[in-house]
C-alpha cells in the first residue's frame, strides 16, 4: 500500500496512538491478574500443606512415644492411658488406636471401638505408612475419617482436616494428595493429579517444592512437602481471572483511552505543525523574526575573548521563542535552510561593519548545514561578508558538523574553495559524528570543536569521559587547535586547560548575547589591555 498523503500517515499514527495504550493496558491487566491469581492459589496450597505437615508431625511424635514406652504390650492399661493423653494433647488427632490387621484392638476412646473393622488399607506409602481414606465410625455416621497407620498404631483424623481452609474465593479447588502415587486423599472441587508434573525440575526451598501453572480452565499452584509424602493443590477457575481482568480493565482502559487521546492529539498537532512549518518559516523570514546572538569564545590561557559564534534565534510575533534545535532540522528537511543561512550571513554582515572596524583581530563563527556545503552558491553568498562588512575572510570561522562531512567529496569542494579564499574552518560537534581521520587531514581544518557531551562527561566517571583525552590527543596529532563547547564549570575549564585545550565556549564564561553587549565587553577588554601593567 502506498501512502498518498502525510494526512493518511498522521491518521494511522493517531489511531495507533489510541489503540496501542488500550491494548497494552488490557494486556498488562491480564498479566497482573494472572500473577495475583497465582499468588492467591499458592497461598492456599501452602496453607493446606502446612496443615497436613502439622498433622503428620503430631502423629509421628505420638506414635514414636507409644512405641518407645510400651513396645511389648500395646493394649496394656498404661499404654491405653498414654494414648488418651496423646490424643488429648494433639489438636488434629481425633483418636489413636492399636490395630490387629484391619480390626481395632484398643483405642484412646475407651472400649467402644474395640473389634471394629476399619476396612482394607487404601494406600501404602514407600515409607511404610498405611492410609485408609474412607473410614466411617459408628458414633459419627455423617463424618468421613481417614487413618494414618504405622508400627501398628493408627491415628484417626477428619478426612477433610488438611483442606479445611477458609478461602475468600468461591469455587477454589483444594486437595491433599499422596505425592508418590498421586492419589487424591481428600479434595474439594476438581483436581487433576497430573498437575503435580509441574513440580519436576523446580527447586526445593524452605522445606517445600512449589510450582505454578495455568491449565485450560484453571490457575493452579502445587506444593509438595519435603518431610512427608504429601502434596497440596489449589486450583482457581480461569473464569475468575477473567473477572479480575475485567475489573482492572475497567480502570485501565479509561486511563489508556485518555493517554491515547492525548497522544493522538499530540501526533495530530505535531503533523499539522510539521506541514505548516515551511509556510511559517517563510513568513518569519518575510517578517524579519530571526535575529542573532553571539556567544564568546575564550582563550583558556589568558581569558581573552578571541571570537564569537553567531547563533540564530527566532521570536515569532505571537507565541514563544523557538529554538534552533527545532527549526533548523525542519528548515533542512523542507529545503529552506539555504534561505536561513542567507539571512544569517546578511545579519552577520551588518554587524561585522561595527565589530571588525573596532576589533580587526576578532572572528565570528558561522554555522553551515550539509545542504549549504553541497551548494556551490554558498561560496558566493559568503562573499557578501567581504563586500558589505569591510571584513576579511580570516574574520570568519565556518563551522561544519562532522555529519555534514559524510560525503566529503561533495562538501569538500565548497570547504576547499572557502579555505582558499582565507576563511577559517572548524569541525563542529567533534566526536559525535562519523569521523574519518582522512577527511580531517585532507580538508585542512583549523579547529576542532569538542562536543558538549564530552565536556559534560569530564570527571564524572562516565564511559564517555575516557574518550576526552583521546579526542584531545587526536586533535594534537592532526595539529589542530581545539575549542571545548558547553563549558559550565570551573572544574571542566581546569581539566581542559591542563590537557592543553586552547579555547572554550560555554555558560561559565558567557551566554549568547546581543551585539551591543558583546561590543561593550570587547571595549572593556581592549581598555584593560591598553592600561600599563
Ligand atoms: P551548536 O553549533 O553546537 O551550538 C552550540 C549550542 O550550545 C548553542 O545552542 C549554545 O547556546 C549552546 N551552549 C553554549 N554553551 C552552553 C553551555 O555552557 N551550556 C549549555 N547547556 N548550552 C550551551 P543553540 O543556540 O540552541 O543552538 C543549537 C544548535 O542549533 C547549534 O548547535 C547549531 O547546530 C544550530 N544552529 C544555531 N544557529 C545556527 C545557524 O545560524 N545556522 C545553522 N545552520 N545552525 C544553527
Ligand atoms: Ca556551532
Ligand atoms: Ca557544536
Amino acid at each position: 500500500m502506498r501512502l498518498r498523503t502525510p494526512a493518511t500517515l498522521v491518521l494511522i499514527s493517531a489511531l495507533l496512538a489510541i489503540a496501542l495504550p488500550i491494548l497494552l493496558s488490557i494486556y498488562l491487566a491480564r498479566k497482573e491478574g494472572l500473577r495475583a491469581e497465582q499468588r492467591t492459589a499458592l497461598t492456599y496450597a501452602r496453607e493446606v500443606l502446612h496443615r497436613s505437615d502439622s498433622t503428620a508431625d503430631q502423629i509421628e511424635v505420638g506414635i514414636a512415644a507409644l512405641t518407645a514406652a510400651n513396645a511389648g504390650a500395646p493394649c496394656s492399661p498404661k499404654n491405653i492411658a498414654l494414648m488418651g493423653k496423646i490424643d488429648l494433647a494433639s489438636s488434629y488427632i481425633q483418636a489413636i488406636v492399636h490395630m490387629s490387621g484391619n480390626q481395632v484392638e484398643c483405642s484412646s476412646l475407651g472400649k467402644e471401638l474395640n473389634g471394629l473393622n476399619l476396612g482394607p488399607v487404601d494406600l501404602v506409602q514407600p515409607s511404610g505408612v498405611r492410609l485408609r481414606t474412607h473410614v466411617l465410625l459408628p458414633f459419627a455416621p455423617q463424618t468421613m475419617f481417614m487413618t494414618i497407620e504405622s508400627h501398628g498404631y493408627a491415628a484417626i483424623i477428619h478426612k477433610d482436616l488438611a483442606i479445611d481452609v477458609l478461602t475468600d474465593t468461591k469455587n477454589a479447588s483444594l486437595a491433599i494428595l499422596s505425592a508418590g502415587q498421586r492419589k487424591v486423599l481428600a479434595a474439594r472441587g476438581f483436581v487433576d493429579p497430573q498437575w503435580l508434573d509441574a513440580l519436576a525440575g523446580n527447586k526445593s526451598t524452605k522445606g517445600k517444592k512449589e510450582a505454578r501453572l495455568v491449565d485450560d480452565d484453571y490457575v493452579v499452584a502445587v506444593a509438595v512437602s519435603s518431610r512427608y509424602l504429601f502434596a497440596a493443590v489449589c486450583a482457581l477457575p480461569v473464569s475468575q481471572l477473567d473477572m479480575r481482568v475485567r475489573r482492572s480493565a475497567l480502570i485501565l482502559v479509561p486511563v489508556g483511552l485518555l493517554a491515547g487521546l492525548l497522544l493522538a492529539f499530540a501526533v495530530v498537532y505535531w503533523g499539522k505543525w510539521q506541514s505548516a512549518m515551511p509556510a511559517v518559516i517563510r513568513a518569519a523570514l518575510r517578517r524579519n523574526e530571526f535575529f542573532l546572538r553571539y556567544q564568546p569564545i575564550v582563550d583558556l590561557r589568558n581569558g581573552r575573548w578571541i571570537g564569537a559564534e553567531a547563533l540564530i534565534r527566532w521570536q515569532p510575533a505571537r507565541g514563544e521563542a523557538v529554538g534552533p534545535d527545532i527549526f533548523i532540522p525542519v528548515a533542512e528537511e523542507c529545503g529552506l535552510i539555504g534561505r536561513i543561512t542567507e539571512r544569517v550571513v546578511d545579519l552577520v554582515g551588518r554587524d561585522a561593519v561595527v565589530l571588525f572596524r573596532e576589533h580587526p583581530d576578532f572572528h565570528v563563527g558561522i554555522n553551515l548545514s550539509a545542504t549549504d556545503l553541497h551548494d556551490a552558491a554558498t561560496v558566493d553568498l559568503l562573499r557578501r561578508l567581504e563586500q558589505d562588512g569591510q571584513a576579511e575572510p580570516r574574520n570568519f570561522m565556518i563551522e561544519a558538523t562532522e555529519r555534514c562531512l559524510m560525503e566529503p567529496e561533495i562538501a569538500g569542494t565548497t570547504l576547499r574553495r572557502l579555505r582558499e579564499r582565507g576563511y577559517r574552518l572548524a569541525v563542529d560537534d567533534f566526536g559525535t559524528g562519523y569521523s574519518s581521520l582522512s577527511y580531517l587531514g585532507n580538508l585542512a581544518f583549523d579547529l576542532l570543536k569538542i562536543d558538549k557531551s564530552f565536556v559534560d562527561a569530564i570527571d564524572t566517571g562516565a564511559a564517555t569521559s575516557e574518550v576526552v583525552p583521546h579526542l584531545i590527543e587526536m586533535a594534537r596529532a592532526l595539529k589542530l587547535e581545539m575549542i571545548a563547547e558547553g563549558v559550565e564549570t570551573e572544574a571542566q575549564a581546569s581539566y581542559l586547560r591542563a590537557h592543553g585545550v586552547q579555547y572554550a565556549q560555554g555558560w561559565l564564561f558567557a551566554r549568547p548575547m546581543p551585539l551591543d553587549e558583546l561590543l561593550a565587553a570587547l571595549n572593556r577588554q581592549y581598555e584593560n589591555e591598553a592600561q600599563p601593567a
